[in-house]
């Protein structure tokens, strides 16, 4: 790819035959919006921005058809802690071997995550948006030292009263970890 040139994206096509797309070599680089990736937007505490994407289809000397690429976001996750949002920086590869039947999953390299395609065609916004949950902590929290509900250490005789903690969901189990 040429540097210094001012960034071409493509459209990202979302079905498409990856049998297909790995005998042509297809590449693509695209942006696609966090809001088209509903799962993810569901999780999110504000669900503006872009995702980077750059995507390589192969055949490999086996002959499975694979797909090669990395994807690129900051995501404002919620703090399962103080409930205020939480900058994530995912930036992660993927690489997946396609197969229209178990028998060709089982010839996949280990080093690709088998997709089965079944009618043909997968959807890339799907594969895309599940390499991003797998990428994102299961409870995010900020660090105990940046998170705005700061957790004192624990003293009866304390002069000052402690601030109110806000109700949230995980104030039990905060609770429960007190008092082990
Ligand atoms: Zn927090």
């Amino acid at each position: 790819m040429a540097k210094g040139c001012a960034k071409e994206y493509q459209r990202l096509p979302f079905r498409v035959d990856p049998f297909r797309f790995a005998h042509d070599a297809v590449e693509l680089e695209s942006q696609l919006l966090l809001t088209q990736m509903k799962r993810l937007s569901a999780i999110l505490y504000r669900s503006e921005g872009m995702i980077t994407v750059k995507l390589a289809f192969a055949v490999d000397i086996l002959g499975v058809s694979s797909l090669l690429g990395s994807v690129q976001a900051s995501l404002d996750l919620v703090c399962q802690r103080c409930l205020k949002p939480m900058r994530v920086e995912v930036n992660t590869s993927l690489a997946l071997g396609f197969a229209r039947s178990v028998a060709g999953l089982e010839k996949i390299p280990s080093e690709l995550e088998p997709v089965r395609v079944e009618g043909g065609q997968v959807n890339l916004l799907d594969l895309l948006e599940d390499e991003i949950m797998l990428a994102l902590p299961q409870i995010p929290r900020h660090a105990e030292n940046e998170c705005s509900l700061r957790h004192k250490p624990e003293s009866p005789n304390s002069e000052s009263p402690q601030p109110q903690e806000r109700e949230n969901p995980f104030s039990v189990l905060a609770g429960l970890k007190k008092s082990e």
